[in-house]
């Protein structure tokens, strides 16, 4: 089955292992906002790593917005971890209660330990230790395993003559998937195809940026551009970085954006008593 994905994979444009994580991501999130919200073990693993790193919430909330134009499931998940990060802050009601004593006494930063006045360097820190996570994004994790799972098969792979030939005409691998394989490979045999193909495929691109840049030139400027030059750059910049991953939609972004001001201004009318800021909008 892997060997077969990896070969539609190869059929396909850009990196191949980036595809197949891709479609993985697409059908993990989908999967966890069509059925795993409330589920056990998935809440486990998010109350873990205190939600998602950056880009996987946001990922979260693209596809629930593109799938449903809806944000339930990111509600109930992030309600979740609302109320735990208050249990934790609420567990360490005593030590507010110890800060609010000192700041009231105007020693700023300072406690009073056995009739002794003491300097509290970081009053903050033992907050900031109740907030860390213990794991990390356990999406990232699945998701870096399942790199690790295809790119071992596809080193195993490139030992058989037909999956090599599928290999060598496609767009090969990324640089960060192309140093996992390169480690992983036990094969001369396979080592020397993913150089091989690493070579040519960084030799044709060398040349089509080549002639995009010269193409830019006042001299040059009639010559009309390749379909490979005017990709060149995004190709480069894929190669370098690994394919894009984010899919989103112009109205996602406004739908961020709108959250931004909407509950920014609600907290500005609360403190102002809901005057002013006809023209919050506007103005920002
Ligand atoms: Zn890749
Ligand atoms: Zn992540």
């Amino acid at each position: 089955m892997i060997y077969l994905s990896l070969k539609t994979a190869f059929n396909r444009e850009g990196c191949p292992v980036c595809r197949l994580v891709k479609e993985q991501e697409d059908r993990y999130l989908f999967n966890l906002l069509y059925e795993n919200v409330n589920d056990g073990p998935t809440r486990n693993l998010i109350r873990g790593s205190l939600g998602l790193c950056n880009y996987h919430a946001w990922a979260l909330q693209a596809r629930e917005a593109k799938e449903w134009n809806d944000g339930l499931g990111a509600a109930i998940i992030y309600q979740d971890l609302a109320s735990l990060v208050i249990e934790r802050i609420e567990d360490l009601s005593g030590e507010i209660e110890a800060l609010t004593a000192i700041s009231k006494k105007s020693t700023g930063g300072v406690s009073i330990k056995r009739g002794k006045i003491l300097r509290r360097d970081k009053p903050g820190l033992k907050f900031a230790k109740r907030l860390y996570p213990k794991y990390k994004c356990h999406i990232c994790k699945s998701l870096e395993q399942s790199a690790d799972a295809y790119l071992s098969w596809l080193v195993k792979g490139l030992t058989k003559a037909d999956f090599r030939e599928a290999y060598l005409l496609s767009d090969g691998l990324c640089l960060p998937h192309l140093r996992e394989a390169l480690t992983m490979a036990k094969e001369e045999g396979a080592a020397i195809t993913l150089i091989q193909k690493a070579k040519e495929y960084l030799k044709e691109l060398n040349m089509n940026l080549l002639e995009y840049i010269r193409k830019h030139s006042w001299e040059f400027r009639g010559e009309e551009k390749r379909p490979e030059e005017l990709a060149s750059w995004i190709r480069a910049i894929a190669f370098f970085a690994g394919e894009a991953r984010e899919n989103v939609t112009d109205s996602i972004t406004q739908s961020r954006i709108r959250a931004l001001k909407n509950y920014r201004k609600m907290h500005i009318n609360e403190n102002n008593g809901n005057e002013k800021n006809e023209n919050w909008t506007e103005k920002t």
